[in-house]
């Protein structure tokens, strides 16, 4: 995921109860991984994810510059660079275990950042919500080529570098989800700069699908790609059935 300003509590990590210690900035598990699933326990007694998304939200998707004041301009192309949807204040959020996690944005990866038994898919999304006290929870959709899906709404046709933003109107952000919310829990990091620690992971285990042709967008935008390599499992993680 993309960083963000803000200053993350790294004490109040651990809501998704994975039973890991206190993530400090920059130390720990780091994010993305491969996920083992042959490896992996299921623990049914982790909290639920609930989700609070309206049917119908205007979101503004632009295209974000690791460094808008870069000198070489606005074709830089830079990995950490995105595609990235605005959702206005307020207007999504999810709660884990007593906690709300306001959806502050979403974004795009291509490949996936998180591997499922070493295999990627073409894209990944990444839904960001931050609590009150600054914590971190990220939602991770892994995109499959397949049918068109509410997902070409907001990732067909994007902005170009340094193009101007584009307003998507009507987007129905639970259907940017998967259907079932079975979902990979583990305490990661950003996987940008500065890799800040302490992020509250869920991996979905079911796939989203969007069309060859919102796919081939984004792979136009970054041909040499935005994803960061995976980096070894060292911390706890499970798996959290729907029901
Ligand atoms: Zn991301």
């Amino acid at each position: 995921m993309r960083s963000m300003p803000l200053a993350l509590s790294a004490l109040s990590a651990g809501v998704l109860a994975l039973a890991a210690g206190p993530a400090l900035a920059g130390t720990g598990q780091q994010s993305p991984i491969d996920i083992p699933t042959a490896d992996v326990p299921v623990d049914a007694s982790l909290p639920a994810l609930e989700i609070d998304y309206p049917e119908a939200t205007t979101v503004t998707v632009e295209y974000i510059r690791k460094d808008a004041d870069d000198p070489e301009g606005c074709t830089t192309r830079d990995p950490e660079e995105t595609i990235e949807a605005h959702v206005p204040h307020g207007a999504a959020s999810v709660t884990v275990g007593g906690k709300e996690f306001e959806l502050q944005q979403l974004h795009f990866h291509t490949p996936s950042e998180h591997l499922v038994d070493g295999d990627a898919t073409p894209v990944e999304q990444h839904l960001v919500h931050q609590a009150a006290d600054g914590e971190l929870l990220v939602l991770g959709v892994r995109i499959e080529q397949g049918a068109p899906s509410e997902v070409d709404t907001v990732l067909a046709d994007p902005p170009a570098e340094c193009g101007p933003d584009s307003e998507r109107a009507g987007v129905d952000l639970r259907a940017l989800l998967p259907e079932d919310l079975s979902s990979y829990r583990y305490t990661g990091s950003l996987t940008t700069s500065p890799f800040t620690g302490g992020v509250n992971w869920a991996v979905f285990a079911e796939t989203v699908t969007a069309s060859p042709g919102a796919i081939g967008d984004l792979d136009a935008v970054f041909p040499e790609h935005n994803a960061r390599d995976v980096q070894p499992l060292t911390g706890p993680i499970a798996l959290r059935p729907q029901s």
